[in-house]
């Protein structure tokens, strides 16, 4: 779970790691009380979660109540990479003399976690990673271990920050790396950590991806997870027990499967066979029609599904089952878009042959998986079946 700014801040407060003052508004009104409060000149932050925010427009320096008021105004409401900005963090705004750029994450493939710290900060972090690798210093810190100052030094030290700044990185490392312990964090980046005017360094963003997993030792998590809106979509979908996953960009292939490795696989074949999913939805081991009525009605609620790929395997689940609820559904609905049906596995030659028997003009069987991938591409393609 990602986590917003305003959030991960707090967090990181409790572990004593130094971030700006601030308050969260939701309205105008809490933004001039807000820095009011905070002593007039402050920095207004868009609150959603999504990287690029200053580009975007969605952080505004004010210097009194009245302007923090005027930029809030901006800001709320506004739509960045299709968040919508329904709260904002006013902070205290300091005098910045540096940015560097400061993350731990867990690094799977040598079962460690790893520190990364960079004198490039307050660009994102890909791009120095491939037009400058060198600037960015890395140490892995083996988790039964833990950090030591070493650790920190050679961080500071590889990334080359100003030496003005040196104490106080070193100084933060640490309580920084010990909230991503305690935190059951996969991820915590701060970028920008910056070099005050008057010499502190400070926390200026924070990224921090909690893992849900963890939820059983972290009774807070319940209530951080509260602050985050659940797409109308998903909320329909999983009052009638499905799980549905919106995805971003602008993909036209829509699609059902059963089982969650299936699905994910399904994405990768609509991909290479030159097509964008839109979204997907995990039928689980149903076959009934009323669960299929209802993951073909989600995911055509989404605007921009131009055709589905309904993808089967039958293991457990038999195929001629799963066949009976996909007719019983076509004759509930009114289908108005092209579904391809791929069915494999246990008793597939009679579902296939029940597909067959009962033709619907909306309705396309394959017999591969890329055949349907490519078909339903090529269907969204040419704007569904209104042939
Ligand atoms: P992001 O664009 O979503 O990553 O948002 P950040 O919080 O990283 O802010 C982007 C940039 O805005 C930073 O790199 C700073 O240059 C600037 N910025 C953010 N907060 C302040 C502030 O308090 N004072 C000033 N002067 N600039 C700020
Ligand atoms: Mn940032």
């Amino acid at each position: 779970m990602d986590l917003f700014e305003y959030q991960g801040k707090e967090l990181l407060r409790r572990f004593e790691v130094p971030v700006p003052e601030g308050r969260v508004a939701s309205t105008q009104d809490e933004a001039a009380l807000a820095a009011e409060g905070l002593g007039g000149k402050v920095v207004v932050k868009a609150q959603v979660q999504v990287g690029g925010r200053g580009k975007a427009g969605g952080i505004k320096l004010a210097t009194n109540a009245d302007e923090a008021r005027e930029v809030a105004g901006q800001i709320l409401g506004m739509d960045i990479k299709g968040h919508t900005v329904k709260r904002v963090l006013v902070e205290r705004a300091g005098d910045i003399k540096d940015e560097y750029y400061l993350s731990f994450l867990v690094d799977r493939s040598e079962r460690k976690f790893l520190g990364m710290m960079s004198a490039e900060g307050g660009v994102d972090i890909e791009e120095v990673a491939d037009t400058n690798p060198d600037a960015i210093a890395r140490v892995h810190i083996d988790p039964t271990i833990g950090i030591s100052d070493f650790h920190a030094r050679k961080l500071v030290f590889g990334a080359k920050l100003d030496p003005d700044a040196r104490k106080g990185a070193i100084a933060m490392i640490p309580k920084l790396y010990r909230a991503f312990v305690e935190l059951d964090a996969s991820l915590v980046e701060v970028n920008p950590l910056v070099l005050t005017g008057d010499g502190k360094v400070v926390a200026l963003d924070a990224k921090v991806s909690v893992d849900e997993s963890a939820e059983y030792r972290h009774p807070n998590f319940a209530e951080l997870k509260s602050a985050h809106e659940v797409p109308e979509q998903e909320r329909l979908a999983k009052e009638k027990g499905l799980n549905f996953i919106k995805l971003d960009g602008d993909g036209d292939v829509g699609i059902i499967g059963n089982g969650a490795g299936l699905v994910m696989s399904t994405l990768d074949v609509v991909k290479a066979a030159g097509g964008e999913p839109a979204n997907f939805l995990d039928v689980g081991g149903g076959a009934k029609a009323e669960l299929l009525s209802n993951a073909i009605e989600v995911i055509t609620s989404d605007g921009n599904v131009k055709s589905i790929f309904l993808n089967i395997f039958g293991g457990i689940t038999r195929v001629d089952l799963v066949a009976e609820g996909i007719i019983d559904a076509f004759g509930r609905l009114d289908v108005k878009i092209p579904i391809v049906v791929r069915l494999d596995g246990t008793n597939a030659q009679e579902g296939r042959k029940m597909l067959a028997d009962a033709p619907h003009e909306m309705l396309h069987s394959e017999e591969t998986m890329l055949g349907a991938a490519k078909r339903a591409v090529e269907l969204a393609r040419s704007d569904g079946g209104a042939r």
